[in-house]
C-alpha cells in the first residue's frame, strides 16, 4: 500500500468504499494480482456490511452456504446448508485479515467525493480526512441504510424502538409486549424468535409474504473433510446449486405454469403449518408470486399457532405513547417495538455525497431512478464504478455471483487505467441508454412490473425497475463481466504531467 508523504490528502491509485461482501471481495482479487495502491474506507469499526449490522436474533442467509461464498475462497467449514448471520461475518472478517486490515480506514465514512477534472482524480473526505485516487469504486451496497417507517407519531413511541438492522442488544424483551413491523425476508427470521421471548408478540402485516419450506441441516465431519480435501466436490457443489437457483429465475417470468406450481407449493406450507382458518387466510399473499423476494422458512408459520401470537393484517394508521393504533381501528399497546422496514435500496444516500463532471452531484443523475452502463458505469462520472448499484438485485439466485462479476469487470477497468497514468474513462450518455434500452426490454412482461406488484425492487418514485437484474444470473455475467474500452470516451487528464497521452 501507498500514500502521499506529501502535506495534502493521501493519495492512492483506488479508492473504495464500504468493505461488505463486495469491497472485500475487490480488495482480495486486487491484492491478489499484485495491486497495492488502494485504500478501503469503512464507516463502522468493523468489515462485514449487511453481515456485521444484521444482527436480530435467527438472523441467517437463505442461500446454500457454499454458493453465498467467494469462488476463489472456499471455505469447507460451513456448518450447515444455510449458515447463520455469525458464521457468514466470520469468513468475511478471516478473508479481510488475508491482506486487507491495512488497507482499511475504519470510521471513515464518506461526506464528499469530487471528480477533480484537471487532476483527473477523486477528492474524497471521509471521517474528517483528505483522499485522493484516480478511481473511485462505490461497494457501499444497497441494503445498508436502514428505512424506518414513516408512520405518523412513530417518534412519540413510549417503549424501545429499533430498526432490525441496528438490533439493541440492550433491550429487555423476555415477557413483554413486542411487535414487529413488516412481513419481509429480515422479519420472517425475527418472529419465530420473539415469539420465544415475549411474552405476547404483535406482527404489523401490511402485505403477506409467499413462504415456503427451508431444509436446512448440518453438514457432517465427514463432509467438511471431504470439501478441504477435495476443493473439486466444493466446485460441483456449487456448480448444481447455482444452476438449481438459475432454474427459479423462470418462475419470476410470468410464465403462468411455473408461477403457478410455486404459488400452490407456498399455498400448501402455509394450509398445512397455520391452524386457524381466519388467520391462514389472512397470511395469503394478494399478488403474483415473484412479486416481492420469496421467503423460506420452517418455523414462521407456526408462530402464528402460538396463544401469545397476534396477527395485525393491517397498515399502521399512527403511534401514540405506547399505543400503535391500526388502520382497521385495532390498538395494541407495546413495551418493545422492531421495524422489520427494509432498506433505502432505491434512492441510496451515498449518491447525494458524490459528484462527478461539473459537479453534478450522482443523486441528480439518478434522479428518474438508479442506472450504469453495465451496471457499472454511470455517464458523467469519470473513473467511478459502482458495485451492487443499478440492476445488480437477484430474487433467485447468489448475490456473489453478481459481486464476482463484477470484480472481474472492475479488474478490467483497473488494467486498463493503469496502462497510462493520465487515462480517464467515462461512458456516453447515448451507449449508456441503449444499455437501458436493452434492459427495459428484459423486463417486459415480467412480474415485477405487472400490475399490483409493489416491491422494493421497484423505484416508487419513476415506476422503474432500478434493482434487480431482470433475468439469469449467467447472462449478467456473460454481458457485464468483462470490460471492453470500445464503448467509453477514453481522455488525458490535461494536469497530470509526465504521462503518455490517452488513445482517444
Ligand atoms: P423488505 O423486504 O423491504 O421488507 C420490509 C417489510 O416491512 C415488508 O413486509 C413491508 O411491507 C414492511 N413495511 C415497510 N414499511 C412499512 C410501513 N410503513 N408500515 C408497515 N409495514 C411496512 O426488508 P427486509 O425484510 O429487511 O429485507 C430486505 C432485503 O434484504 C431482502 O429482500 C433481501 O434481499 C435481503 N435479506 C436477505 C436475507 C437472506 O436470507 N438472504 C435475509 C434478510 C434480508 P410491504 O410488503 O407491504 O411493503
Amino acid at each position: 500500500m501507498t500514500a502521499s508523504t506529501h502535506e495534502g490528502p493521501e493519495r492512492y491509485e483506488v479508492i473504495i468504499v464500504g468493505t461488505g461482501f463486495a469491497g472485500i471481495g475487490l480488495g482480495t482479487r486486487m491484492k491478489r494480482a499484485g495491486y497495492e495502491s488502494f485504500v478501503m474506507l469503512e464507516r463502522a469499526d468493523d468489515v462485514g456490511g449487511t453481515w456485521r449490522d444484521n444482527t436480530y436474533p435467527g438472523a441467517a442467509c437463505d442461500v446454500s452456504s457454499h454458493l453465498y461464498s467467494y469462488s476463489f475462497r472456499i471455505n469447507p467449514d460451513w456448518t450447515h446448508v444455510y449458515s447463520p448471520q455469525p458464521e457468514i461475518f466470520k469468513y468475511l472478517k478471516d478473508t479481510a485479515r488475508e491482506g486487507l486490515l491495512d488497507h482499511i480506514r475504519f470510521g471513515s465514512e464518506v461526506t464528499d467525493a469530487d471528480w477533480d477534472e484537471e487532476a483527473g482524480e477523486w477528492r474524497v473526505v471521509a471521517g474528517g480526512r483528505e483522499f485522493a485516487g484516480r478511481v473511485l469504486v462505490l461497494a457501499s451496497g444497497r441494503l445498508s441504510d436502514p428505512k424506518m417507517p414513516d408512520i405518523p407519531g412513530i417518534d412519540s413511541f413510549s417503549g424501545t424502538l429499533f430498526h432490525s438492522a441496528a438490533w439493541d442488544h440492550d433491550a429487555a424483551l423476555d415477557g413483554l409486549r413486542v411487535g414487529v413491523i413488516g412481513t419481509g425476508a429480515s422479519a420472517v427470521q425475527i418472529i419465530p424468535e420473539m415469539a420465544k421471548v415475549a411474552g405476547h408478540l404483535t406482527v404489523f402485516q401490511r402485505g403477506a409474504a409467499y413462504v415456503r419450506p427451508r431444509t436446512n441441516r448440518a453438514y457432517t465431519e465427514v463432509e467438511k473433510r471431504t470439501f478441504e480435501r477435495s476443493p473439486e466436490v466444493v466446485e460441483a457443489l456449487r456448480e448444481d446449486l447455482f444452476w438449481a437457483n438459475e432454474a427459479r429465475l423462470v418462475e419470476r417470468q410470468a410464465l403462468p405454469a411455473l408461477l403457478d406450481k410455486a404459488s400452490a407449493d407456498a399455498h400448501a406450507h402455509r394450509e398445512a403449518q397455520v391452524k386457524d382458518p381466519v388467520t391462514r387466510e389472512l397470511l395469503k399473499p394478494d399478488y403474483v408470486f415473484g412479486c416481492k423476494r420469496g421467503l423460506k422458512s420452517n418455523d414462521y408459520y407456526p408462530a402464528f399457532n402460538l396463544p401469545h401470537v397476534t396477527l395485525q393484517a393491517s397498515g399502521i394508521e399512527r403511534i401514540e405513547g405506547a399505543v400503535v393504533h391500526a388502520v382497521d381501528g385495532r390498538t395494541h399497546e407495546l413495551d418493545v417495538l422492531v421495524a422489520a422496514t427494509g432498506f433505502e435500496a432505491t434512492d441510496l444516500p451515498i449518491s447525494y455525497r458524490v459528484r462527478g463532471a461539473g459537479g453534478r452531484a450522482l443523486s441528480e443523475a439518478w434522479a428518474t431512478g438508479m442506472q450504469a452502463f453495465a451496471t457499472v458505469s454511470p455517464h458523467g462520472f469519470p473513473n467511478l464504478v459502482v458495485m451492487g448499484g443499478p440492476n445488480t438485485g437477484l430474487g433467485h439466485n447468489s448475490a456473489i455471483y453478481i459481486i464476482e462479476s463484477q470484480v472481474d469487470y472492475i479488474l478490467g477497468v483497473l488494467d486498463f487505467l493503469a496502462e497510462d497514468p493520465a487515462r480517464v474513462v467515462d461512458i456516453d450518455a447515448k451507449v449508456e441508454e441503449e444499455f437501458m434500452r436493452n434492459l427495459e426490454t428484459k423486463m417486459e412482461g415480467t412480474v415485477w412490473l405487472s400490475e399490483g406488484c409493489q416491491t422494493w425492487y421497484v423505484d416508487s418514485r419513476n415506476g422503474r425497475l432500478t434493482s434487480l437484474w431482470p433475468d439469469f444470473a449467467h447472462s449478467f455475467r456473460r454481458e457485464n463481466g468483462v470490460f471492453d474500452p470500445s464503448p467509453y470516451i477514453v481522455s488525458t487528464a490535461p494536469g497530470r504531467s509526465g504521462s503518455e497521452a490517452g488513445n482517444g
